[in-house]
C-alpha cells in the first residue's frame, strides 16, 4: 500500500468548517496509508508569542486574555465538530493549564528563554491536532517522539538519522494498524526530551522530514492556493499553476518572494526521491504543482518572477593601470559590510551590481569611491525568467528579447546554473514587461 504525508497549514485547520474539509480531503485518499501533519489553527502561534511577550512585560491580564481566547477558540471548534467529550476537553484543559502556570512563572521572573518559548509555541499544534484527530477518529502521534532535533531552540536543526530510527519505532507500527495517523508539524524534541520547534512556518519541514523518513510515495502540502504560479497573479491576471518544477527552480522562485513553500524545507524529501505537491484546500480537485525529485523540470520557462525596490550601483575605474584585484577589492567591501549582491555585470573598466534599496548606500559609496567613480540608478526592478535549459535554448533568449522590445534594460545576467535569466528595468516598466513576457511564454508563445 502506498503511504502519503498530507500537511495542512493554519488556514486549512482554521475553523471547524475547515477541519471538516480537511477530513474530507484525507478521506478522498482512501487506499493509501496517510500521515496527516497539521499546523496550529490560523493566528494561534502568533497569539502564543504575544501572550508570552505580555507575560514577560508583567502584563499578566493581557497574557491571560490571550490564553482565554485561545482556549475558547478550541473549545468552540470542538463543540462545532461534535467531539467535545470529557476526555477531549480534558486534553485541551491540560495544555491550557500548563500554559497558565508558565505565564505566571514568566511574569514572576520577567524572563522568557527560547527554550520556554518553544514549549509554549508547541501548544498551538498540540491543540489543533487534538481536534483533527478527534474529529477523524484516528490516533494522534506526538511529533516530539519522532522529530528529534538539536537544542537550537526557536529554530532547531533536525537529526535525520534519529528521526528515521524513531519513525520506525513509533510511527511505522501505528501505520500497520491504522490507515490514518495525525501528528503535529513544527514541533520536535532534543536529546534531553525538551520541546523544540523548527522555526516559524516549520510544519512544511516536518512533513518533508516525515516523508523522507517513511519513504512516502508523495508529500501533499495543502494550502490556500493552487500551487506555485507562473507569475504573481496581482500583476498578471492570466497567471496559472506551474504543473511541474525542480527543486532549483522552486528555490529560485522562492528567492523572489513566491511564499507558497520554502523549498529548503522539503529538500530532505526530494533527496530521498519523494515528490512534493502543493495543493489548495479550497479547490481540492483543482490544479497543483509538483516539485519533482528529478534534476530538472525539462521546461525552458516555468515562471516569471519580479523583485521591486532595487538599485543598481556601478563603479567605473578611472585608470586602467590598477586592474588586477579590482573585483576582489570591490567584493571585499560588500562582504565586510554584510551586503548581499544580487546580479553582477562587468565590463573591462566598470562593474554594476544590483542591491536592495535599503542597503547603506551612502556609506558604501564613500568607501567605493576609493576604487573608482560610483553612480547609482534607483527605482529599478529585477525580472527573472526561471526555467531549465536556458543555456541550451536560444528560443528563450529570442522570446525574451522580442517581448521586451523597446523597453530600456540596464543589466542582464544569466545564472551560472542556467535556470535563471534576469534583467533589470525601471520600476515603472516592470509590470508591463511581466505581462508581455507572460503572454509570450504562456499564452500561445513558444512552449
Ligand atoms: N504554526 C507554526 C507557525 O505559524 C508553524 C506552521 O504553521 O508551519 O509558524
Ligand atoms: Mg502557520
Amino acid at each position: 500500500m502506498t503511504t502519503l504525508v498530507m500537511k495542512f497549514g493554519g488556514t486549512s485547520v482554521g475553523s471547524a468548517a475547515r477541519i471538516k474539509e480537511v477530513a474530507h480531503i484525507v478521506e478522498s485518499r482512501q487506499g493509501a496509508k496517510r500521515v496527516v501533519v497539521v499546523s496550529a489553527m490560523a493566528g494561534v502561534t502568533n497569539s502564543l508569542f504575544e501572550m508570552a511577550e505580555a507575560a514577560r512585560g508583567h502584563n499578566l491580564d493581557k497574557a491571560l486574555q490571550f490564553l482565554s481566547r485561545i482556549e475558547q477558540t478550541h473549545l468552540e471548534a470542538s463543540r462545532s465538530l461534535e467531539v467535545a467529550t470529557p476526555d477531549l476537553i480534558g486534553q485541551i484543559k491540560e495544555i491550557v493549564e500548563n500554559l497558565q502556570r508558565r505565564i505566571h512563572g514568566i511574569d514572576l521572573l520577567g524572563e522568557l528563554s527560547l527554550r520556554t518559548m518553544d514549549e509554549i509555541a508547541s501548544a498551538g499544534e498540540r491543540l489543533s491536532s487534538i481536534l483533527v484527530a478527534g474529529f477523524m477518529g484516528c490516533p494522534l502521534l506526538d511529533a516530539r517522539h519522532v522529530i528529534r532535533t538539536d537544542s537550537h531552540f526557536g529554530g532547531a536543526h533536525p537529526k535525520l538519522a534519529a528521526i528515521k530510527k524513531f519513525t520506525a519505532l513509533h510511527l511505522a507500527p501505528l501505520l500497520e494498524s491504522y490507515d490514518v495517523i495525525v501528528t503535529q508539524g513544527y514541533i520536535g524534541s532534543d536529546d534531553a526530551n525538551d520541546t523544540t520547534t523548527l522555526g516559524r512556518g516549520g510544519s512544511d519541514y516536518s512533513a518533508g522530514l516525515l516523508g523522507a523518513a517513511i519513504q512516502a510515495s508523495e508529500i501533499e502540502i495543502w494550502t490556500d492556493v493552487e500551487g506555485i504560479l507562473t507569475a504573481d497573479p496581482r500583476v498578471v491576471s492570466a497567471a496559472r499553476t506551474v504543473e511541474i518544477l525542480s527543486y532549483d527552480e522552486a528555490a529560485e522562485l522562492a528567492s523572489y518572494g513566491a511564499k507558497v513553500l520554502h523549498p529548503a524545507t522539503v529538500r530532505p524529501a526530494l533527496d530521498a526521491g519523494v515528490p512534493v505537491t502543493i495543493r489548495s484546500t479550497f479547490k481540492p480537485n483543482g490544479m497543483f504543482s509538483t516539485i519533482s525529485p528529478g534534476e530538472s523540470s525539462g521546461r525552458p520557462c516555468v515562471a516569471i518572477a519580479m523583485r521591486r525596490n532595487v538599485v543598481i550601483l556601478s563603479v567605473t575605474q578611472e585608470s586602467m593601470t590598477d586592474q588586477a584585484g579590482f573585483l576582489a577589492k570591490l567584493f571585499d567591501i560588500f562582504g565586510r559590510r554584510g551586503i548581499s549582491v544580487d546580479l553582477v555585470s562587468t565590463s573591462e573598466i566598470s562593474v554594476s551590481v544590483s542591491l536592495d534599496r535599503n542597503a547603506p548606500l551612502e556609506a558604501l559609496t564613500q568607501e567605493l569611491e576609493k576604487l573608482g567613480k560610483v553612480s547609482i540608478a534607483s527605482d529599478r526592478a529585477v525580472i527573472a525568467v526561471v526555467g531549465d535549459l536556458l543555456r541550451k535554448t536560444p528560443e528563450v533568449l529570442h522570446t525574451t528579447f522580442v517581448a521586451i522590445d523597446g523597453i530600456p534594460v540596464d543589466l542582464i545576467s544569466m545564472g551560472a546554473n542556467a535556470i535563471n535569466l534576469s534583467f533589470i528595468v525601471q520600476e515603472q516598466d516592470a509590470e508591463r514587461v511581466m505581462r508581455s513576457l507572460h503572454t509570450a511564454f504562456f499564452e500561445g508563445g513558444t512552449q
